[in-house]
């Protein structure tokens, strides 16, 4: 078994940390699974638009949820699910969205607060974890399986 890859960087603009995205997406081309963990502001939205940019999607697209937690993105190469979990609260909650299904569909599942997936997150995910280090400064954790 290989160890997972771990690398870590600093941001210091919300437009780096999009590029930083940009370029995890652009190296993993087929990649179907990201899971974004951080604090609220800590930078995920930002980063699910660098993803999206890479699939042909228009970024202003890609929004903080209001009442929708998955939202869907079709106007690219590959369609693009945006999931926002921090509202979920519970199981129940979680299996309602039916995540497996548009897992299937073969999508880009891009996915904040994903820690609250518990035993649905898959191996195959990649991990970015982002952090506060200063008021324009993201610590970005990146975790390839
Ligand atoms: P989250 O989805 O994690 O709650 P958002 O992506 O919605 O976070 O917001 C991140 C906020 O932090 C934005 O207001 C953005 O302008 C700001 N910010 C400041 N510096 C950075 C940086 N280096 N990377 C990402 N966002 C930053
Ligand atoms: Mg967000």
């Amino acid at each position: 078994m290989t160890e997972p890859r771990e690398r870590s960087e600093v941001t210091d603009s919300p437009e780096k940390t999009f590029a930083a995205a940009l370029e995890l997406a652009r190296g993993n081309p087929g990649a179907s699974l990201f899971y974004l963990h951080g604090d609220l502001g800590a930078g995920k939205t930002i980063f699910a638009k660098g993803i999206a940019s890479f699939h042909g999607i228009d970024p202003s697209g890609v929004t903080s949820p209001t009442f929708a937690l998955v939202q869907r993105h079709s106007g690219g190469n590959r369609v693009l699910y945006h999931i926002d979990l921090y509202r979920i609260d519970g199981e129940r909650e979680l299996a309602e969205l039916g995540i497996e299904e548009l897992e299937e569909e073969g999508a880009v599942l891009v996915v904040e607060w994903a820690e609250k997936l518990g035993r649905r997150r898959r191996e195959d995910g990649i991990d970015v974890t982002l952090e506060v280090a200063g008021e324009n400064q993201r610590r970005i954790t990146i975790r390839c399986p």
